[in-house]
């Protein structure tokens, strides 16, 4: 893909892409727990798993009882790609308080936080203090590794990684492993708005995928989720592994900070399942 239809074809999946979000407000449907609190039978969970599509959690996993979350957490991580990332501390009444001391990350950290609400259809993200916050948002080196993670979330931190933020060049390198091609530096004044928008929305995304992470969300192949990575690694809460992604709907999820419905039945599961 050439650098000019890569541009129309994120433009084009940023106009499809903003035609989500109604979807989800319209339907702010919260998971509630079913009133028994007996834990179905495995047969039961296995046939609902059964009916969802691959490592989305739709409506068919989402009306067990507190119970049948808990007899079967292990299935559940496995089956969805989840797992308990935070500790326990951090989400009160299902809501974190989150701060940053950085005026550089402030901006892109609100967008992250409100594309998370809005899509839940709460507040599970709140503005800290300085004094009163359960996530701290900061930049991060990360040592040697620094060049592996754009963002990282550890039990109730989450670190940017200061060096591509700040490189003239890190987002070129971006453009091209999505577009596949070589991306040149824009030069025009419409290059370069475009270039500053891609900028904007890759560190939303980034932060927005990281307090994925702080949701017990793990990653998926699938290009078109805010948890997508380029591969997986085979671990106990890990359904399979993979080396190339998947396309999904089309839409590129890392430049344009929209979470998929995968994304959203996904936090859903994690709050049934006690993780936020
Ligand atoms: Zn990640």
């Amino acid at each position: 893909m050439t650098k000019k239809s890569l541009i129309a074809a994120v433009l084009a999946s940023l106009t499809f892409a903003t035609a989500l979000p109604a979807t989800f407000l319209s339907s702010p449907a919260q998971p509630t727990y079913a009133s028994s609190a007996k834990a179905a039978a495995g047969s039961t969970v296995a046939r609902a798993v059964k009916k969802t599509g691959d490592l989305n959690p739709s409506s068919s996993v989402q009306h067990f009882s507190k119970a049948t979350y808990t007899k079967y957490s292990a299935y559940f991580d496995k089956q969805y790609n989840v797992d308990r990332m935070s500790k326990s501390s951090v989400f009160t009444k299902h809501r974190a308080t989150v701060y940053t001391p950085s005026s550089q990350l402030r901006g892109y950290l609100a967008a992250s936080m409100k594309t998370w609400n809005k899509s839940l259809g709460s507040t599970v993200f709140a503005t800290g203090t300085k004094s009163h916050h359960t996530i701290t948002v900061n930049f991060g080196t990360g040592g040697k590794d620094a060049s592996e993670w754009d963002g990282l979330y550890k039990t109730n931190k989450l670190y940017v990684n200061k060096r591509h933020f700040y490189s003239p060049s890190y987002m070129l390198t971006v453009l091209q492993a999505i577009s596949g091609h070589k991306v040149s530096a824009p030069k025009t004044a419409a290059d370069k708005a475009a270039y500053e928008k891609y900028y904007m929305g890759f560190w939303e995304a980034t932060i927005t995928h990281e307090l994925g992470h702080s949701l017990g969300l793990d990653h998926t192949p699938y290009q078109d989720d805010i948890m997508y990575a380029q591969s997986g690694d085979s671990s106990n809460s890990i359904k399979y592994s993979w080396t190339s992604s998947k396309a999904g709907n089309g839409t590129v999820a890392a430049l344009t900070n929209v979470l998929s419905t995968r994304d959203v039945n996904r936090a859903k599961l994690t709050k049934l399942l006690g993780y936020w």
